[in-house]
């Protein structure tokens, strides 16, 4: 079989190394970090200046990371081999094995203290293999592999996104990255999993939107690509989905969030708010909390423990 020509664009992705962070002058964020000063920034200050990590990992995280790894070997050999090769693969080992290792790590991690429930395990491997399964047999919905590459799966960005904080570095990966060649289109797609899919709510959550659209962003300015023939997607994959209906739920949901210059800037907007409030040239700012008791607080590892000073006495 003839080889196919290897586009530009694919193999400049594809070359691309990060530079090592040195840390004793550089700062490295993330957009989970992002994510997390918008919601409250003292909470980011205490896991990310005081260096107080809580154990977060739940029986989601260790799903979703063994997902990820599976979904994105499947294709990988789709792409590089076939879609019978990918097909052929043992997936419910590879799958067991993945959500086994992950479950390990995060165990050892949390001082050796289990987490998670045999059953709940259980439950989630079954819920996997649905996935998987489903993945599979719709593949060709999702990817085509007529005038697309795959570039690559976990691609890293690695940029200064301030001009006036160059000892800022955003470091992200990911997920897919496609390219098709007779439209010159690049999509980054990140795979999500969720128990039911996005509701509309969640689906509107802005910061929710802004990491792919900044990975859009990143891309377009790491690798001068134009970034209007940049598609983002969000794939997102249902643990479950109702037996009964009057017609058949997909389990996979594509959310495209809007990403035209107005959201990118937006993006960009909260990216450099972030920086200029948490970051000086050299080193930290003092930052706020920024949660009312009890509204996100909840949800929070430091509620009413004493690094939470707003929480710790109400
Ligand atoms: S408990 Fe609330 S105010 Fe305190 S750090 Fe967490 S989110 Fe912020």
């Amino acid at each position: 079989m003839a080889k196919k020509n290897i586009p530009d664009i694919v193999k400049a992705v594809r070359a691309f190394t990060p530079t090592p962070i040195d840390y004793t002058t550089q700062k490295n964020i993330s957009y989970s970090q992002l994510s997390m000063f918008m919601d409250c920034a003292r909470r980011w200050q205490i896991q990310y200046v005081e260096g107080i990590k809580p154990f977060t990992s739940s029986v989601h995280t260790v799903f979703g990371t063994a997902l990820h790894e599976v979904l994105q070997h499947y294709l990988t050999v789709m792409y590089e081999k076939s879609g019978t090769e990918a097909d052929r693969i043992n997936t419910s080992d590879m799958f067991e094995d993945a959500l086994r290792n992950e479950y390990k790590k995060q165990y050892v991690s949390n001082k050796k203290q289990h987490f998670v429930t045999p059953e709940q395990l259980r439950e989630f491997y079954d819920d996997g293999i649905d996935i998987i399964r489903d993945f599979a047999k719709n593949k060709g919905a999702h990817f085509s592999k007529r005038g697309w590459h795959l570039i690559g799966c976990e691609i890293p960005v690695s940029i200064a996104p301030h001009p006036e904080y160059p000892n800022v570095i955003f470091n992200g990966f990911l997920d897919v990255v496609m390219y098709h060649e007779p439209t010159n289109t690049i999509k980054i797609i990140d795979i999500k999993s969720s128990t039911r899919g996005w509701s509309d709510k969640e689906k509107k959550k802005e910061a929710k939107q802004f990491q792919l659209i900044l990975y859009k962003h990143f891309f377009s300015t790491q690798f001068n690509f134009p970034i209007d023939n940049i598609e983002i997607e969000f794939f997102i994959v249902k643990r479950k989905v109702p037996e009964e209906s009057d017609f058949p739920i997909k389990r996979i949901q594509i959310f495209k969030p809007a990403s035209g210059k107005t959201k990118v800037k937006k993006a960009v907007t909260a990216m450099n708010n972030f920086i200029e409030l948490a970051f000086s040239t050299t080193g930290y700012n003092q930052v706020q909390h920024s949660y009312n008791v009890g509204d996100g607080c909840k949800w929070c590892p430091f509620h009413k423990v004493h690094h939470c000073e707003k929480t710790y006495n109400s």
